[in-house]
């Protein structure tokens, strides 16, 4: 079996400004290593187009509203602070969501066993009704909703494993109980959520915060009560919130992983995945600011995701 490597050339064209961690770089660094690569078992794949009605699942119409008129026709536009889109970010914003439908469609119909989907912007702080922290439409949670809507699944855990808290998926499935939500992340830190007293109305959220200076081996042993959650809930789908800024080279961030690490977390979520839901896992670019950083540690997580079967 084969795993799905799923993006589109229109991340290129979501311009952020100059001096913008989130930049295009970032996508093309993990691009081009894995044209290098050219390993025979990636199946590579383009973002599929979707209905608005499968956004609107996850977000307010309100804000999907918001985010469209937002685009610029020139120059840059601020949602936030710190989430900047251009004219180009429209079909980006689209085709970062489209990647994750994609993946999620090539798992079901078994013409990959797992995938990685290359995507920028990134998504898991874009909450239902706000654009936040370079994120603007939340990857993940369309995923996860599109695996509720259209396959009809009741167990979907998210796993994000990025060093900051995903205060988006939180939010958007807080009351949800058909999703598990999983996040261990620097704590206190960006974006201020991510306590273990944040449950979720279903205990269907579970937040492992850990300080500034975290080393790999401590991390390593904190994502042991991830796998354990993992056991207990038996999902039937896997969706990773991938950031690989927990690097140890990360400028945005004071955790101390080595790219190594993310083969191990990687390795040993999908041996669970064999278990409760067949290998069926979807793996989604969150966030990673150092480029040799991003480049090594995404390589080393899509090994262990073509090593799996
Ligand atoms: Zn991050």
């Amino acid at each position: 079996m084969k795993t799905g490597l799923i993006t589109s050339d229109t991340y290129q064209n979501h311009n952020t400004g100059d001096g913008h961690p989130e930049k295009i770089d970032r996508v093309t660094a993990i691009i081009d290593n894995f044209k290098k690569l050219d390993n025979k078992n990636l199946v590579w794949k383009k973002s599929s187009k979707f209905d608005r009605s499968l956004l609107e699942i996850t977000h307010s119409s309100a804000y999907i509203n918001f985010v469209e008129e937002s685009f610029p026709k020139k120059g840059l536009s601020f949602l936030d602070g710190d989430t900047i889109v251009s004219p180009g970010s429209k079909e980006a914003t689209s085709d970062a969501v489209g990647s994750v439908i994609t993946a999620i469609d090539g798992v079901q119909n078994k013409e990959f066993k797992n995938a990685f989907c290359a995507v920028r912007p990134p998504g898991h702080h874009a909450e239902k009704n706000k654009a936040m922290g370079f994120c603007i439409y939340n990857n993940v949670a369309v995923g996860a909703n599109y695996l509720i809507d259209r396959y009809k699944l009741n167990k979907i855990a998210i796993i994000d494993f990025d060093v900051h808290h995903g205060n988006g998926t939180q939010d958007i499935f807080y009351d949800n109980e058909k999703v598990l939500y999983i996040s261990t992340h620097q704590y206190p830190f960006y974006p201020g959520s991510g306590t273990e007293q944040e449950k979720g109305k279903f205990n269907n959220i579970f937040n492992i915060p850990l300080p500034a200076g975290t080393t790999s081996r401590e991390y390593l042993n904190a994502y042991e009560y991830v796998l354990k959650k993992i056991t207990e809930y038996k999902p039937e789908f896997i969706l990773l919130s991938a950031g690989f800024d927990a690097h140890k080279d990360d400028p945005l961030a004071q955790f101390q992983l080595e790219s190594k690490d993310f083969y191990k977390i990687t390795k040993r979520t999908l041996e669970l995945s064999k278990l409760f839901c067949d290998g069926k896992v979807v793996s989604i670019l969150e966030g990673g600011y150092d480029l040799l950083a991003l480049q090594e540690s995404s390589e080393i997580h899509v090994k262990a995701l073509l090593e799996f079967d």
